[in-house]
């Protein structure tokens, strides 16, 4: 299926839907979750169209892909988690119960988190 433009985070894109920016870059855009799951929680998302890990390993280029990469490190030190520790998730496509179709990963931190993987 081809990626859907009126996506929520498509809207925060456009500016349509306002969010609180974290980090931005020509690339990527960083936000804090709105419904967040530990005391710090930010999602960081590329700005092309990409559904999931799945088209953006295949089409992103080099540059994006970096940004990518280099902003999760970014916003891990913007926010302060970075010696506490903090936690990466992909929610990527149906059986993981991804929600949002533009790829987003999850910076969880500000606590102590539990065990994890079902
Ligand atoms: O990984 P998954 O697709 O399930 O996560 C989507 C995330 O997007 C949720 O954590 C949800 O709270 C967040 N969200 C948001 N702002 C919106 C809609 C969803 O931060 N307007």
């Amino acid at each position: 299926m081809s990626y859907d433009d009126q996506n929520i985070f498509a809207k925060i894109l456009r500016g349509e839907i306002p969010n609180k920016t974290v980090y931005e870059d020509d690339h990527v855009l960083a936000f804090e979750d709105i419904q967040p799951q530990a005391p710090v929680h930010v999602l960081v998302i590329p700005k092309g169209p990409y559904k999931s890990m799945n088209e953006f390993s295949a089409e992103a280029s080099d540059a994006e892909i970096v940004a990518w990469v280099r902003a999760i490190g970014k916003v891990a030190e913007i926010v302060e988690a970075k010696e506490p520790g903090y936690r990466l998730i992909v929610n990527n496509g149906e059986d993981a119960i991804q929600e949002v179709p533009h790829l987003h990963i999850h910076v969880l931190g500000g606590r102590r988190l539990g065990r994890m993987l079902q």
